[in-house]
Formats: C-alpha cells, structure tokens, sequence
C-alpha cells in the first residue's frame, strides 16, 4: 500500500492526542482503567462541530455536498468547506442543497465570505442565490465574495450570471433590502480566466487558490489552496487533465470527481448506454481514470466524490478505484470531515445539528437603508382585516410591557378603509 507510513488515523484521548497507524488501531495503552461518571467520555469517533479548536497550522475540510444533479436527503450537490488555522474559510462549489448543509455547521456567515465556483451548474452553483440573498436573516453583517470562470461568451460567465440573479431576484432583493443591514445584501464578482493554468485568483493572508483547466464542456476549473505547506485540491467537474497531473501532484488532500459507473445510471436512472457512458466517462471521470490519476498524482489521501454513496454503488466505485490505485483513499459522504495537519490526516463522519439556528450577530446592526424603503399600498391598507389587526396591536402592546420596548406595528396601527 503506497504512503502506508505517512497516513495515519488517530485516536482522541483524554491525555492528548494519539497516533495509531491504520493497520494497529487496538493499542494496549488507551486510557486509564477507570473512565469518570461524570465527565464526557472523551475518544470521540465523529466530528461534532462547533466543538473543536482548530489548530494553528490545521486544515479542517468538511463535505457540505458529494452527490449529483438528481436531488436526493442523503447527499446535498457538489460543495466542500475548508477552513483553516489562520481563520480564513473557503467554499468551493455551492450545489443544490448545500446551504441547509452549511448552516448545520453553526459558522457565523460573516466568517463564510469567500465562495468560489468551479462552473456554473446546477449541481455545483444552484445554492448561491438562496445563500447571498437569506445571508442578512441569517446574521450576515459583510459582503459576499464570488470567484467564477470567464464565458466563453460574455453573457455565460459568472459575471453575467450574478447580474442575472440580481434581475430574477430583483423583488427578493427590494423587499429583503427593505428589512435587513444593508450591508450584508453586498456582492463582489471576480472572474478569471478559465483557460490559464495554475493562474493565480487569490492571495490574501499567507493563502494562495490558483485555478487549473478543466475539460467539462468548457468554461470550467478545479482549484488549488495552499496554504502553510499545505496543498487543498478540488477538482469541481473534469476529466482528469495533465494540468491537474502536473499542479495537484502530491497535495495532502486531492478531492476529484469520480462518477457512477454506467450499469447503474441504466439500472437506477433509466439511462441508455450510450448515454451512460458519455455522461459517466466523457463528461465526467469513470472510477478507473479517477484511480489512475491518483495512481499519476499520489495525494497523501486521495477523496472521490460526485456518485451515490450507496451500499451497491459504493461497493462498484471501490472496487473500480482498485483496478487502477492501491493508495490512501475515502468514499466522500455529506458531513465526512478531514483534519489535516503535516503529521497526520484524520477522517470523521461529521453529526450536523439538524435543529440549527444562525450563529449570533458579529458586531452591531444597523437600520435597514431608508432609500430602499419599500412602500406601503392603499391597496394593503384597504385588505387588512380589522379584527386581526386589532389582535395583532394586542399582541405588540403585550409585548411591549413585557420586554419594556416601544415598538409600533407599521401596518397593524395605521388607519385601515372599511
Ligand atoms: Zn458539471
Ligand atoms: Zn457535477
């Protein structure tokens, strides 16, 4: 097994940190004979969040999506979180269902500022909109950061694609901006150019992300992050490509797409072949190319994702994976956790909050913009029901001699038309 010195898993205890190698896990020395009955037991298997320090020179990746286009409860679309001991945080790709995955994780959004889009599908952007325009309910304060390729055309790259969502989204944005911090509701689009390779499109506080070219149908990258002599590499959608070859070769933690093979696009989707092999080969990269790229690239712990991690699929895509690599390698699930260090790179199944609230507000709000006042109608004014109106001024004025405030309802008080 290649690397098998270099990768280990660990096991917490409450003396400190202990490093097992893969194939001794059992050591004789594990803990004291006797645990407390009152104190958490402390060799915790998963990853809680919120719950752990990250370290100064740590790398922490969570999956926020690994699955595919079809919506499915166990696997939100393409989006992976990586964060780090400096306290920058990254979002790389931001699929369909994605967004419910990351507020589980309980981050403040003023601390998620930074998302970068490998393309523009569905699968690997269609969470954006509802994340930039509920972030200012959910307690985002500062701008939202957008880094996307350049189109081919100009009316497909990511910058025409932002001023389309604002127009679609135009009476979200007036009636949200009406309400809200104006300054949470604030976006800044980068485009890069697609076609450069280990181009350069962020280099801020000790972090560099550079893009490579990806081949999926044009217009589209995979990412590195260093960062501390560390190496991140995601390859959002592609075919494995010689860029990726020459830039991701030896990263710590090389996240590729690996897709379905096709007996089970026919089986489960109702594909034809030649549809299931052109999608699951020549549009993506079958589990044997996914293997021997990492084979080509050697990773420290190499990640597949973008297939249903089912019991059957699963078991097809390892055993696929196989034929071509014999290295470090995990089956990436929604919540699955990577902490990496240049010691060690521990794999958790992450256990979201599934009952999650927006983390506090992280410095003082101010009064919604009175330029962006959204107006109120004579045609609402005449609808409003009387009696529920009356019932809704109880309620504030209850309120108020509750809470010793003074609010007014801006509706419910003003002088309604029988
Ligand atoms: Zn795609
Ligand atoms: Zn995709």
């Amino acid at each position: 097994m290649m690397h098998s010195e270099s990768y280990f898993r660990t096991v917490v205890l409450s003396a400190g940190i202990f490093a097992a190698s893969a194939t001794n896990l059992i050591a004789e020395d594990q803990g004291p004979s006797e645990w407390s009955r009152t104190e958490p037991y402390p060799n915790q298997t998963v990853y809680y969040p919120g719950t752990e320090t990250l370290g100064p020179d740590e790398m922490r990746i969570i999956a926020c999506g690994t699955g595919m286009p079809q919506p499915r409860l166990k696997q939100a679309a393409a989006c992976f979180l990586v964060e780090l001991g400096n306290g920058e945080k990254f979002i790389f790709d931001m699929g369909e269902g994605s967004y419910e995955r990351i507020m589980a994780l309980g981050i403040p959004l003023d601390q998620l500022d930074k998302v970068f889009l490998g393309h523009l599908h569905l699968d690997h952007a269609g969470d954006f909109p509802a994340f930039y325009f509920t972030g200012p309910v959910n307690n985002r304060l500062t701008p939202v950061r957008l880094w996307g390729p350049e189109g081919i055309k100009p009316e497909w790259g990511t910058k025409a694609w932002a001023d389309h969502m604002m127009k679609m989204w135009a009476w979200e944005e007036a009636t949200r901006g009406a309400a809200v911090d104006p300054r949470g509701l604030q976006l800044e689009v980068n485009e890069f150019d697609w076609k450069a390779v280990n181009n350069v499109i962020f280099d801020e506080n000790g972090v560099q992300v550079r893009t490579l070219p990806a081949i999926h149908g044009e217009q589209a990258v995979s990412f590195l992050l260093e960062w501390n002599d560390l190496k991140f590499a995601f390859s959002s959608d592609t075919l494995p490509t010689r860029w990726w070859r020459e830039h991701a070769d030896g990263a710590d933690l090389a996240i590729h797409e690996c897709f379905t093979p096709p007996e089970f696009m026919i089986e489960k989707y109702g594909f034809e072949p030649s549809e299931a092999i052109f999608v699951g080969s020549q549009g993506h990269t079958a589990a044997q190319a996914f293997g021997k790229i990492m084979s080509e690239t050697e990773p420290r712990l190499a990640v597949c994702y973008h297939f249903q991690n089912d019991h059957d699929i699963a078991l097809a895509v390892y055993s696929a994976i196989r034929e071509t690599y014999s290295g470090p390698l995990d089956l990436a699930a929604d919540f699955m956790t990577w902490n990496v260090t240049k010691n060690e790179i521990r794999t958790r199944q992450g256990v979201p909050n599934e009952e999650s609230f927006p983390a506090p507000v992280q410095m003082a709000k101010q009064p919604p913009d009175s330029a962006a006042e959204f107006p109120f109608s004579e045609f609402d004014l005449e609808s409003m029901d009387l009696g529920a109106a009356e019932a809704t001024n109880d309620m504030i004025e209850a309120f108020n001699e509750r809470s010793g405030n003074d609010e007014v309802g801006a509706y419910t008080s003003l002088p309604f038309k029988e």
